[in-house]
């Protein structure tokens, strides 16, 4: 294992910023190993991203605007990306750790026959193998999984694990060509974009999250946002706000939601369940406000403000816009 290859999640050219925190890690880690660094971008505004992918250290950067690729089927993608993988030999293949990229790697394993380690937040390179490092069980366990070096190993990263650091020489943009012999079946009809989606949320330096202590729809939009776009973050929720249809699925945060590791994460109104626990524990600082200072989410917030969020949050708000001002 010596290559590294990124797979580029985009859409029409819009990308994360996990993939610039990728495309700097796929060349520190191809250094050590004497590979190269390539990434893979596919679909729609694909030769337009991968021009700015040439400002990061990569070495090779493959591209194909194939429209099947934008027909939300798999197989497209896993196609290419079987290809490029099988060119290069065995290698690491990093893929973002997001709803998607996990469908994703799932497929890419089974087509490989690849070892796989999940939810990778550091890479090492030990006697010249790759040593994946995950949480496991909410953080519980830190887990290092090393690949065999004779085969195809993926990791799915979760983002903000790595800095960007734009550099390099600049890449090589190559074509790659379509698998042969390959036909999908789906056509679009039409598509619907959700406001707020993941990208907000699991990239977001700052999580205000809001649970069934707020009571309704409304404080997500007076109480909550305000308070976000003060603080330049995202509005997440608890399954129980999520359920109740205050706020979309997209926005819920824990073990059958999203995971996040913001800079800062403000749980309001949210008791700190082990479901909720396991998907905001690794945030750099935890603040909770809570009616209940006895709430479980008091054992692992750094703050706990014990009081009624309608009162603090509006106050918080305030003093945050005025220290800005
Ligand atoms: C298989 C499974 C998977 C699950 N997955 C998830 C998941 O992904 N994410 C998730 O979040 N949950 C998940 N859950 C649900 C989880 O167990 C909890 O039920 C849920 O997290 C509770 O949400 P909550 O904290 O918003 O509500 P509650 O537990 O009801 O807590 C509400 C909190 O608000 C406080 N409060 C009330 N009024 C105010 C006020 N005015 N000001 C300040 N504080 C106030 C209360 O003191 C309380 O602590 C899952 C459960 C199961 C069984």
């Amino acid at each position: 294992m010596k290559n590294v290859i990124v797979y580029v999640e985009h859409r029409h050219g819009a990308t994360r910023k996990v993939t610039f925190e990728l495309a700097t890690q796929a060349h520190a880690i191809a250094e050590q190993l004497g590979g190269k660094a390539h990434a893979v971008v596919l679909g729609a505004g694909a030769a337009r991203l991968a021009e700015a992918l040439t400002a990061y250290p990569l070495d090779v950067v493959h591209v194909a605007e194939d429209a099947d690729v934008d027909t939300y089927l798999l197989d497209p993608a896993v196609d290419y990306l079987e290809a490029a993988a099988r060119a290069a030999g065995p290698s690491l293949i990093l893929i973002p750790n997001t709803l998607s990229g996990r469908d994703v790697a799932g497929r890419l394993v089974a087509r490989l026959g690849a070892g796989v380690a999940a939810d990778v937040v550091d890479v090492k390179i030990e006697g010249g193998r790759v040593a994946c490092v995950s949480p496991k069980m909410g953080g519980a366990e830190i887990t290092t999984c090393v690949l065999k070096p004779a085969d195809f190993g993926i990791a799915t990263v979760r983002p903000n694990a790595f800095a960007a650091q734009p550099g390099g020489a600049g890449a090589a943009i190559e074509t790659l060509a379509k698998p042969a012999g390959k036909s999908y079946a789906a056509v679009v009809d039409s598509d619907v974009e959700e406001g707020s989606g993941e990208l907000a949320l699991e990239e977001a330096p700052v999580v205000i999250a809001g649970g069934r202590g707020l009571g309704g729809a409304e404080p997500f939009d007076t109480l909550l946002k305000p308070l976000a776009e003060a603080l330049g973050g995202a509005v997440g929720a608890s399954r129980a706000a999520a359920d109740a249809g205050w706020v979309p699925y997209s926005l819920q945060i824990g073990q059958t939601g999203k995971t996040v590791s913001p800079n800062l994460y403000i749980a309001i109104g949210i008791s700190g369940a082990i479901q909720h626990k396991v998907g905001m524990r690794s945030s750099s600082t935890i603040v909770a406000v809570n009616k209940d200072g006895q709430a479980p989410i008091a054992e692992f917030s750094d703050l706990v403000v014990v009081g009624d969020a309608f009162k603090i949050v509006p106050e918080l708000t305030k003093l945050i816009q005025a220290a800005k001002a």
